[in-house]
């Protein structure tokens, strides 16, 4: 198989379904994206009809749509209610049949997933995970979300995993009351791009690289990873999303993993090799999209 193709083989459709953003875009990958676009998501009703309209504007029709969405989601094929976002703080989103608006609509096989599994499946196919079959895709932006594949299947359970609702223990000094609207001072409570706004009174992007605020985003960002290092034992973890446009958190983060770990895990992934270990995108903010894709072409 290959990822390019000509003009008479199949294409695919995906939709990035964010919460702040939709991304749809139709192609085989990477190199050949045919046509993307971005809207801001509003009413379901009317960010979907968009969705359908930008596949329905195309000259060429998908032979199947892949969608990695915002959650929490039902994700479980076999469900009555799987491509649902199922109840989400969003208002007007709870309860959305998005897989099942775009199938009758587009009349095509409609692969739904997470936001994260997706970005992680476009990292697995094309980026920083090729050839890993137990990984990690977080996210830290809005939100912080985790996804991925184990043991070669993409992450789901019950549900799917909340991973940025881990607690965390405080950094040392810090009395900041936490930000989750459920846990308060859980992971995402205190490490996502609203809790550092709401720590700081500026958003992350304005915060200098050298300002504290990034010693103590990386202690609870290290302490999340911990935690799904020791319970899945990943091959390597991808860090994505808006906060970690802050390229300097990296070394900062893998510094205060390895202290933390303290040698208990025996491998030099966690050593010497943890630069290759915790590692951004390598599809860099394309990840969610092109992820998407992959899932579209796993429908066929
Ligand atoms: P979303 O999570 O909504 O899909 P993003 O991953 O872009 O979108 O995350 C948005 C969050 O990331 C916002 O809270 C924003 O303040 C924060 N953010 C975006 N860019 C940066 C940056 N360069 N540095 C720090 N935080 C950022
Ligand atoms: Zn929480």
């Amino acid at each position: 198989m290959t990822d390019t193709a000509s003009p008479s083989s199949p294409v695919y459709g995906a939709v990035e379904a964010g919460g702040t953003k939709f991304v749809c875009a139709i192609g085989t990958g990477p190199d050949d994206v045919r046509a993307l676009t971005r809207f801001p998501t509003t009413t379901p009703e009317e960010t979907l009809a968009r969705t359908v309209a930008f596949f329905q504007e195309q000259p060429e029709r998908p032979v199947a749509v892949g969608v990695g969405s915002f959650g929490p989601v039902d994700p479980d094929p076999a469900s009555p209610s799987y491509g649902f976002i199922t109840r989400t703080p969003k208002p007007n989103w709870s309860g959305t049949d998005v897989a099942g608006v775009l199938r009758r609509a587009l009349g095509v096989p409609v692969v739904f997933d997470t936001d994260v599994n997706a970005a992680g499946l476009g990292e697995h196919r094309w980026g920083a995970a090729r050839g890993l079959d137990t990984f990690i895709y977080l996210t830290v932006g809005t939100g912080i979300g985790g996804g991925g594949l184990v043991g070669g299947q993409r992450l789901h359970g019950l549900v799917h995993p909340e991973m940025g609702h881990v607690f965390v223990p405080r950094a040392p000094g810090d009395d900041f009351a936490g930000h989750c609207p459920f846990h308060g001072t859980c992971l995402e409570g205190m490490a996502s791009g609203p809790a550092l706004q709401a720590r700081w009174g500026r958003a992350g992007a304005e915060l200098p690289p050298d300002h504290p605020a990034w010693e103590i985003e990386a202690h609870y960002l290290a302490y999340g990873l911990v935690n799904f290092i020791v319970t899945l034992s990943p091959q390597r973890i991808i860090l994505g999303g808006g906060v970690m446009h802050q390229r300097q958190l990296f070394p900062m983060i893998r510094h205060r993993v390895r202290q933390i770990l303290n040698g208990y895990v025996a491998h030099d992934a966690l050593a010497d090799g943890i630069d290759a270990y915790i590692v951004p995108p390598a599809l860099g903010d394309r990840a969610g999209v092109l992820g998407a894709l992959a899932l579209a072409r796993e429908a066929a």
